[in-house]
């Protein structure tokens, strides 16, 4: 009895799991990457500031680590809000 025909069978189970584990590694890799991406940009939007004219009642935002911005309305410069 030749084992040649037996052996065949683990090996292509083998390749099967290692095109799995790759193509699988693929598109983790992808939702990772896009998903990281994604966080950055909204972590970029959500550490904007808001400021809030006390002289005209306008909201406006601006880049983070700004403290004091003088609004695009009236010109008046306010402090950034607090939360
Ligand atoms: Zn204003």
């Amino acid at each position: 009895m030749r084992a040649s025909i037996v052996a065949n069978s683990p090996d292509l189970t083998l390749d099967i799991i290692l095109y799995g584990t790759v193509v699988l590694g693929l598109f983790g890799f992808l939702w990772i990457y896009h998903g990281r991406r994604d966080r950055q940009f909204f972590e970029l939007e959500r550490r904007k500031i808001t400021f809030h004219c006390i002289r005209c009642d306008h909201l406006y935002t601006e880049k983070p680590g700004v403290e004091i911005a003088p609004c695009n309305r009236c010109g008046h410069q306010n402090a950034r809000l607090k939360f």
